[in-house]
């Protein structure tokens, strides 16, 4: 084990408390309804406010900030959102070029009809700058390795007015704590600059 995740175990003062349990349900851009209200609610509430429990980020010699588990996690539970500044209606190339403030590595182009992009350059996202976002320091992993341990889904909120739209990190088997949290980019580049490092 990492001595930096080793230090975060050893961190008492961590808090802990359950992920939303989605065990046997289905997250899908197309089937919105497989979540309650409740557990719409509860997304909306973490993702907005960017509480997530369970995940902490640190600094691993070979990849640089990850993300970590902190506690442990089943199977499809939601562990975190990717959070950043939407941007509709452009070219996920346009919009690299055009803007130079963006961190091509940290935008995220989600490719359900209408597409878009999660600009998730700021650590601080602008409409919560108090709180941080950790979903963006999950590295790639080729999940035909078998070593990515998340996978992103399209979630829209039809049960809440205006029927947001977030995209979140579930994971794709049991976690345990202190395991990097790798999710595959599905990107040519990603995989041949992070084949070395599985
Ligand atoms: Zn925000």
């Amino acid at each position: 084990m990492h001595e930096q995740i080793r230090r975060l175990r050893n961190d008492k003062s961590r808090r802990r408390c359950s992920p939303i349990d989605t065990s046997g349900v289905v997250l899908s851009y197309r089937q919105p309804e497989s979540l309650n209200l409740q557990q719409q609610e509860t997304l909306h509430e973490r993702c907005e406010k960017q509480n997530w429990v369970g995940i902490s980020d640190v600094i691993l010699p070979e990849f640089g900030r990850c993300l970590v588990s902190t506690q442990k996690f089943k199977k499809d539970d939601v562990i975190v959102d990717y959070h950043g500044r939407v941007v509709e209606g452009v070219k996920f190339e346009d919009y690299i070029a055009q803007t130079p403030s963006a961190n091509e590595n940290f935008c995220m182009e989600i490719k359900h009809r209408p597409s878009y992009i999660i600009d998730a350059t700021s650590e601080h996202c602008v409409k919560h700058p108090g709180h941080r976002c950790l979903g963006r320091f999950a590295n790639h992993a080729d999940s035909r390795r078998g070593v990515a341990n998340i996978a992103s889904t399209d979630v829209i909120l039809d049960l809440i007015p205006g029927n947001p739209r977030v995209v979140v990190f579930r994971a794709l088997r049991d976690i345990q704590p202190f395991t990097q949290l790798r999710f595959d980019y599905v990107d040519p580049v990603a995989r041949a600059l992070y084949k070395e490092k599985e």
